[in-house]
Formats: structure tokens, sequence, C-alpha cells
């Protein structure tokens, strides 16, 4: 095993990884990267499928976002935002993400960007958010949130309470209480056979309903969903889920925060996912492509209307006392900016709806192939279930890994995806992809599925 490989196992723990199984195999240790692809130590080249995390939107080795850090760093490398103070490229980003983010529901006035770390920090504000919104608006009862079986919403305490996987459950404690988990909108899965769109979309509503007046309405302050859920297992909701589920929450005054961490920022080939999905949001969560990844960054967009009600109690305890030192970084801030901008000079969102064509074609031309189940997707996203038996959509055994397995093939093929939950396969390469890289993509994944069925046999 190579040096660093070693000192991998002895020094490094590594997040959301099998440690007994990596403890066997050791890791893939990656050196570079430009464009779509990377290098690892040993010079193999992939084309990186799931960008990074779903996350390097505007693909390896942009010089203008390494020009952009360092000028600023240079400039200043470190200011806050607590008591006051201020600086140019979280003043500048705040107003820059007004264009990106559509109005919420009930508009009255321009977003306030609460900037954060991570997802996760972005999904933990949110929950504190909601308890404080309701604190002082005289309905303290109204606090417990609902979120959905298979989302994922990060690690923290609250957040992986909204996270709706056993493993990020198990030996931690969680959830927390005051969380709720209503069903999952996949109907490969959960429809009835024969079942419509329409009679999947209304029967989830209709439990959401269901949980809500179990629960009681007076004590559900929001929800919480993804447009389309990633990490879970790549699930995009059946037509006509979203203004169900809001008929439902509108008439108990519920808000729905709206997680964009994967789906923002032209994932789905609109500016945010919300716009593809008919999802009319409260509040948002933004990360990742915010800044594609170069530096951590995350916001949530307040909107006016809680921030209003948010003013006079501040006054009274002496803050809005919620923050971290790093919200709203100026390099992390200053690079999401210069992001942002290229996104608008590249019209990357239009890019990704345009090659998102021949991307979701060859995503369909999946199906048939050995094995395949079931393929979904929107614009730069795609999932592919494996089954062991096509016909009867029979799941293969959990021992078999079929996933795991899969995106092992894909990776000696040259390319790089990720296993997820219910043997899928989750494919979302960098937005500055070309129709003919598409093409690459997926004959590397056809190859790996094809190598996969044979030692089926
Ligand atoms: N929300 C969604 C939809 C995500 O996909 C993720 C991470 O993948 C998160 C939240 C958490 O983000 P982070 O890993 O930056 O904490």
């Amino acid at each position: 095993m190579e040096a660093l490989a070693e000192k991998d196992l002895a020094h490094l723990l590594h997040p959301a990884t099998n440690l007994a199984m990596h403890r066997k195999t050791g890791p893939l240790v990656i050196e570079r990267g430009e464009g779509i692809y990377v290098w690892d130590t040993h010079g193999k080249r992939y084309i990186e499928g799931l960008a990074g995390l779903w996350c390097v939107a505007i693909g390896y080795g942009e010089e203008a976002l390494v020009e952009a850090a360092t000028t600023q760093m240079r400039k200043l490398a470190y200011g806050q935002l607590f008591a006051s103070r201020s600086h140019e490229p979280g003043i500048l980003l705040a107003e820059k993400l007004e264009s990106w983010v559509p109005p919420s529901k009930r508009h009255t006035g321009p977003w306030k960007f609460l900037f954060g770390n991570s997802g996760s920090d972005a999904n933990d504000t949110q929950v504190k958010l909601v308890r404080y919104y309701n604190n002082v608006t005289g309905r303290p009862n109204k606090k417990k949130i609902i979120s959905r079986l298979n989302g994922y919403h990060g690690v923290t305490l609250a957040s992986a309470s909204l996270t709706g996987l056993p493993p990020f459950h198990a030996h931690f404690d969680l959830p927390i209480p005051g969380v709720m988990h209503t069903g999952c909108p996949h109907a490969f899965r959960h429809a009835h056979p024969g079942e419509s769109d329409e009679a999947f979309a209304t029967r989830l509503a209709d439990e959401l309903e269901a949980l809500i007046q179990k629960e009681g309405p007076d004590t559900i302050a929001a929800m919480i969903a993804e447009p389309i859920m990633g990490a879970g297992g790549l699930i995009v909701p059946p037509e006509g889920y979203f203004p169900k589920i809001q008929a439902v929450l509108d008439r108990h005054d519920i808000l729905l925060i709206d997680d964009e961490v994967i789906c923002g920022f032209g994932r789905l080939g609109t500016r945010m996912g919300s716009e593809a999905m008919d999802m009319r949001p409260d509040t948002v969560s933004i990360a990742k492509a915010l800044s594609s990844a170069y530096l951590p960054i995350s916001a949530v967009a307040v909107p006016d209307w809680m921030h209003e009600a948010m003013l006079e109690p501040s006054n009274q305890v002496g803050a809005f006392a919620h923050g971290f030192t790093y919200s709203g970084h100026p390099v992390a801030a200053a690079v999401a900016l210069r992001n942002l901008e290229l996104f608008e000079e590249r019209d990357l969102v239009g890019h990704a709806a345009r090659v998102g064509v021949p991307f979701q074609a060859r995503l369909q031309g999946l199906m048939g192939k050995p094995f395949v189940g079931n393929v979904r997707g929107k614009g730069l996203l795609g999932g592919l279930e494996l089954v062991a038996d096509p016909g009867a959509g029979k799941r293969f055994d959990p021992s078999a890994k079929a996933a795991i397995r899969l995106a092992a093939l894909a990776q000696e093929e040259g390319l790089i995806v990720r296993a997820l939950a219910g043997d899928t396969i989750a494919i979302c390469p960098p937005l500055v992809i070309t129709e003919a890289q598409v093409h690459e993509l997926f004959d590397a994944l056809e190859r790996a599925i094809a190598r996969f069925a044979d030692e089926q046999v």
C-alpha cells in the first residue's frame, strides 16, 4: 500500500464511511482535478460523476475562483458579521442572492440571508428560526417539524434528526423530540400497482394530513423537503406532489422549508429546484453549488415577515443570538460571489437545462439493461435503481451490496458515482459537463453495468 494510504488508515476517521470496510479496502486518494475530471495518486483519471459530494458545480481548476480567493485573502482575510460589523463580500453576496432565490410564498420584501458554513448548519438554523419565530409571535406550542423518510438534511443534532435515514439515527440517540417523518414519494417502491402519479400524490398528502391531525395542527411549525431527494435515494416526487402537500400545510399554517442544498443553482435546469418542482417555499437553505464548494459556505434565506418579527425581541434580549465565527466569511463569500457571476456570464443554468436533455435520454436508455429496475432524474441529476428481478421489482439481498459493487466497477471504468441506500446509483456531474462528456459518462456506466451483469451468473 502506498505511503499516503497507510497514513490515512493510521490517522484519519472518515465521515459517512463504513469504517470496518475502510480498514480492509483503504482509501481512494484523489490528487488533482480539472473540469469534470479528477486524478488519483497513481495518475488514473476519473469522470467525477458526483461533482465531489454534489457540489463542484463549476468544475475543478477554475482559476477565476482561485483569483477571487487570493485577492480577498490579501485584502481582508477575515471579517465578522456579529454586532453590526460587516464587509463588502458578505453584503454583495447577499444582494446577489436576491436574484437567485425566487420570492417566498408570502413575500413582502427582500430576503435576508443568514450565512453559515454547511448545509447541516443551515438546516439547524432553520429549526432554531422556526422555534424563535413561533415563540415571539405567541405560539409557543407550535414547534414540531415534519420531514420525510429518506430525506437527507445533514448530520448535526437537529439536521440529522430531520434526515430520515436509519444509519444517521442509530447509536446517536436521534431523532430529537419534536421531529416526525412522513411518507417518501418514491413511486417505484411505494405506489400501489396501477396507482397513477396523481393518486399516489393524493395518498401522500392524505398521509401528511393524518399525521398532522394525530399530532395536533397547533403543535406543528414546519415541514422540510428537498425538491428532489438526493442522498436518500435520488427520489423524484410524482407530478402534482408539492401543490397537494402545500395545500395541506397552508390549511394548518405550517411553513415549508425548502432544502436546496443539492438542487439549488442550476442542478435541475432552473435557478432553484423549487421552480422545477412546483414548490412554493417559505424559507430556503442553500450551500454546495453556492461556492461550487471551493470554500465552505451556506445560507438560510429568511423572509421579510419573519425578520420583521425578530426585530423587537432581539432588542429586548440584547441580540438575535445566533451565528457562527465564520458566518459570511469574506473569502468564502468573495468566492461564492465570483462563482455566481461566472454562472451568469456562462449561462450555466441554461447550459444545465440544455445538456440535461441528452443526459436524461441516456439515463432513460439504461432501462432494459440487465438488473436496472428504475431510472429517474431531472436536469443534470439522475439515479438508477438496481433490482434482482426487474420484472417483479424484487430487491437484491442487502448482503449482495449491489449498488456498492456497481459503483466499484464504475470506478474501475474511470467513473466516480455514489451508491445510495435502496441499491440506487446517483449521478450528478459538474454542471460544466459537455454533451460529448455526457456520452463518455454513460458509456463508462454501461460498461460497468455489463460487467456487473456478468458477475451475477
Ligand atoms: N441538505 C441536503 C439536501 C444535502 O444533500 C446535504 C449534504 O449532502 C445537506 C443538507 C448537508 O450539507 P453538509 O454536508 O454541507 O452539512
